[in-house]
């Protein structure tokens, strides 16, 4: 493909997906499937000689779509959202035109600067306190994770580091092996599953703090085990808190959690990949009262901020420990400026060294949304979710599980856990609309996510007439 080809595909590409997103409610929202079905589909080989483009977009709708979950459809209410807007799509084309590998402030400066003044400005709007914001000065700042999950994966790490040189500046014959097997982290039984896995990849023991009856993990349990877990011997380090769980969007109570946090010297991580978003709003902004006691904060821009995946924004109160855990420097590497609020080397912040330009996706985006359009997006989606909520709550055969906060409903019809379970199977094979359960107090719950940009209220009053046809049908199947 030359330059001249490039612009004339370039252009169909464009036009491709604006008919792709322009239609996506004609297609079905989950695919009828075997697994298997595409290596059918395609030759068993590369080929030799080289194709044309024509060829392989038609291969598009003929092998792809079939097999695609389409998450930007506005009939797609399962998981969390996956962000996405026109602005970050054509930014994200630019940052692959550039195609830097924006390692180190040298490797390419725009990359390295606009990120960090993208957190600022993103950082503001969440009003995080001062001691995050990099500015020119700052011992903080923030970092583009690929994911949530690496994000509390370096928080972890970082702060074993530090536990470990804090014992050993104590107790300088104590040995790193020693002090490793003796820490203990914590996190809500309520936690996304990453968090767990950030243990077992850091090998340190993590404890699950019970919730209560709000699925908040409060400061009298976490208390009550760490003192447990000293009497034991064992070193207390870290706290994972959630703000907006994966199953029901609860939020840890951390103004209360995080002095206990502070007074352990323990790590308060927060981990708000959903919900963080919606801090921007002011309505919503008391949800993140206590950060100013956290080491570290995080959440997901690529689920609910309107910038594609991926984009996970992560702040640390003192840079040194996240550099310090990690730093290396071989020569080819080096280069003469320092680092701080003006230079940042991001390799030493993150596990790959390599990555994309993805400040650019989050400038675009909130240049041409503006804080106001950006807020309007989220109020429009909770106010989907308490339409459906109110429609779940005027049918007395139903239930709702938790409550309401932001874009997620979970709820259930009264009965068994067998009788959700089957309403679940019937709205998954008719592939009207899709959604994924949950488990609240050993409870099957149904959750239903406000999703795509272009949801709208016909379809949420489409997806409530849909289950309740089925739900319908399902209570006449049942015996008496
Ligand atoms: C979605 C989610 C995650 C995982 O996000 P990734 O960016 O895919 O790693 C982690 N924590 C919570 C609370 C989530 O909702």
């Amino acid at each position: 493909m030359d330059v001249a080809e490039f612009r004339r595909r370039g252009k169909e590409m464009v036009d491709y997906v604006a008919d792709y997103l322009e239609k996506i409610e004609e297609r079905p929202v989950y695919p009828d499937l075997e697994p298997g079905y595409l290596r059918q589909l395609i030759p068993t080989e590369a080929p030799l000689e080289p194709e044309g483009f024509d060829e392989i977009m038609q291969d598009v709708e003929r092998v792809i779509m079939p097999g695609v979950t389409h998450w930007h459809s506005p009939r797609f209410f399962a998981y969390f959202p996956a962000a996405s807007s026109f602005p970050a799509m054509l930014a994200d084309v630019l940052c692959s035109a550039i195609g830097c590998i924006g390692f180190s402030w040298a490797a390419s400066p725009a990359c390295t600067e606009l990120e960090t003044v993208m957190l600022d400005w993103l950082g503001k709007m969440l009003q995080l306190p001062d001691c995050f914001i990099a500015g020119t000065q700052g011992r903080g700042g923030g970092v583009i994770q690929s994911t949530a999950s690496e994000a509390t994966l370096m928080s972890l790490l970082a702060a074993r580091c530090k536990a470990v040189r804090l014992i050993q500046a104590g107790d300088a014959d104590r040995s790193e092996a020693d002090i490793l097997s003796k820490l203990v982290a914590y996190t809500s039984e309520q936690a996304h599953s990453s968090v767990e896995r950030a243990a077992l990849i850091g090998a340190v023991l993590m404890r699950k703090v019970p919730t209560d009856h709000c699925y908040a993990v409060r400061q009298e349990t976490l208390k009550r085990m760490v003192e447990e877990d000293k009497a034991a011997g064992l070193i207390p380090f870290y706290f994972c808190a959630t703000l907006g769980t994966t199953p029901s969007c609860a939020f840890d109570r951390i103004t209360e959690l995080g002095p206990l946090c502070n007074k352990e010297n323990m790590w308060m991580h927060i981990d708000a990949a959903y919900a963080g978003s919606a801090f921007i709003c002011p309505e919503f902004r008391p949800l993140l009262n206590g950060v100013e006691f956290a080491d570290s904060f995080n959440f997901n821009p690529h689920k609910w901020l309107l910038v594609n995946f991926d984009c996970s924004a992560m702040w640390v109160r003192e840079r040194a420990d996240i550099i310090g855990a990690f730093k290396m420097e071989p020569l080819y590497l080096k280069h003469e400026n320092q680092e701080s609020g003006l230079v940042t080397d991001y390799r030493h912040w993150q596990i790959p060294l390599g990555r994309r330009f993805r400040s650019l996706k989050m400038w675009f985006v909130f240049r041409m949304y503006g804080l106001k359009g950006m807020q309007a997006h989220i109020r429009k989606q909770v106010s989907l979710a308490k339409e459906f909520e109110s429609l779940v709550r005027a049918d007395k055969r139903f239930e709702i599980c938790a409550e309401v906060v932001m874009g997620l409903v979970c709820f259930r019809l009264k009965g068994s856990n067998e009788l959700n379970q089957s309403l679940l199977k019937k709205i998954t094979k008719s592939r009207e609309i899709h959604l994924v359960p949950c488990q609240l107090s050993s409870r099957f719950v149904l959750r239903l996510a406000i999703c795509s940009r272009s949801t709208e209220s016909r379809h949420i009053q489409h997806a409530w007439r849909h289950i309740t046809q089925l739900a319908f049908e399902l209570l006449q199947e049942q015996p008496h």
